[in-house]
């Protein structure tokens, strides 16, 4: 379905620093939606990272990339930002009003004043498994995410992987699908224990069927897959009849549309200026990983203080005639007010 949003702000990524944006933007009585390629918060953090303690955030001596991204969350509540997870803005157009198009590969169209770039390194895009031809099954009989578990209803289903996401889809998919099979290259797997257990026991009782070995060759025509043909160990072969087969070997990071957009771009990252990160199209401001400046350091540090200083004049964009007055949280009662502690 095709929604249309009007906003003030649309930021494209929930890692660190565009979740930090939102905070320093609520302070400015500025509400943003954000949009993230994940279905989750936290960017690299979340994703890369979740266990790795970090130990260069000021003022937190030691923090995780998930606790950094939950205290994120926990500190941008107050100002109700609007998420769109598991949305790729695919493309950024100038309307004659001096707003800006936004569309993702979901069906949504933001109209904005301001665009906020805090895309890190990228997109993440899911590996392609090393299987000859699969990519002419994409789409329609291979899938790298579950949009919607109805879509498998009653398929024969073949899941690819060791990880969490191919064991929480193995156990979820087993509810709605005719058959699901997990293969994986060997008997031992990275995902939680709770879910490799729970997956052994759907296997134990032949709801779900474990194979070892790798996917060699997709039998079927026109995108449409009958079979998988697995290698053994031993090197024998077998098939298995499948409708869709779902892959899940990682994430990498690629510019993806940003590409696209008509910034300039310096070796894929976007430079801007250290007065405001704004990038050469006003308007568009680029802060975090995915921007360039002399002296840039790519750390989430940095990052918070590109937010704050893009937020005054994000502002200022969307309200020409507003003044911007410079205040401390610890003893302005109107800030104090915003945050819900006045
Ligand atoms: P990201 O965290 O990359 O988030 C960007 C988000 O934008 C992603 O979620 C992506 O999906 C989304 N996105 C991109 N394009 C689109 C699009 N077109 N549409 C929708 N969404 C999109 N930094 C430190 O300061 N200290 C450390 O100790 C530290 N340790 C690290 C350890 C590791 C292993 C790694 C990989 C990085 C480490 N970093 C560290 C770097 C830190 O993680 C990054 O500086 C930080 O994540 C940058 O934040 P960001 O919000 O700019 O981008």
């Amino acid at each position: 379905m095709t929604e249309h949003i009007s906003a003030d702000v649309v930021i494209v990524g929930a890692g660190p620093v565009g979740l930090f944006a939102v905070f320093e933007l609520g302070l400015l009585d500025i509400r943003a939606h954000v949009v993230d390629i994940l279905d989750r918060p936290g960017g690299q953090c979340a994703e890369l990272y979740p266990e790795k303690p970090i130990y260069d955030i000021p003022a937190l001596p030691v923090v995780t990339g998930q606790q950094l991204t939950d205290n994120l969350m926990e500190q941008i509540r107050p100002f109700q930002p609007t998420f769109h997870f598991s949305e790729m803005i695919t493309s950024l157009d100038h309307l004659p009003d001096g707003r800006f198009r936004l569309k993702t590969d979901g069906g949504e169209t933001f109209e904005t004043k301001v665009v906020v770039i805090a895309a890190g390194g990228g997109s993440f895009q899911p590996k392609r498994p090393p299987i000859p031809g699969v990519e002419a099954f994409d789409g329609k009989s291979v899938h790298y995410a579950v949009r919607k578990m109805e879509a498998f209803r009653a398929q024969r289903v073949t899941i690819l992987g060791g990880g969490d996401s191919a064991l929480d889809w193995t156990i979820n998919l087993a509810q709605v699908a005719a058959r699901v099979t997990l293969i994986h290259r060997r008997d031992a797997f990275r995902a939680a224990p709770a879910s490799v257990n729970k997956m052994r026991a759907l296997v134990e009782a032949d709801v779900v069927d474990l194979a070892i070995g790798q996917v060699t060759e997709l039998i079927g025509e026109n995108g449409v897959l009958e079979a998988v043909k697995v290698k053994r160990d031993d090197g024998s072969t077998h098939e298995i009849a499948t409708d869709a087969l779902l892959p899940f070997f990682g994430l990498t990071m690629k510019l993806g549309p940003i590409a696209d957009w008509g910034l300039a771009l310096h070796e894929n990252l976007v430079p801007v200026d250290t007065e405001k990160f704004e990038t050469t199209t006003p308007g568009i401001f680029a802060i975090g990983d995915i921007n360039t400046y002399p002296g840039k350091l790519k750390l989430i540090l940095s990052g918070f203080h590109e937010a704050a200083l893009m937020a005054q004049a994000a502002a200022r964009r969307i309200d020409p005639e507003r003044r911007v007055v410079f205040q401390y949280t610890t003893s302005s009662t109107s800030l104090q007010k915003k945050l819900g502690v006045a």
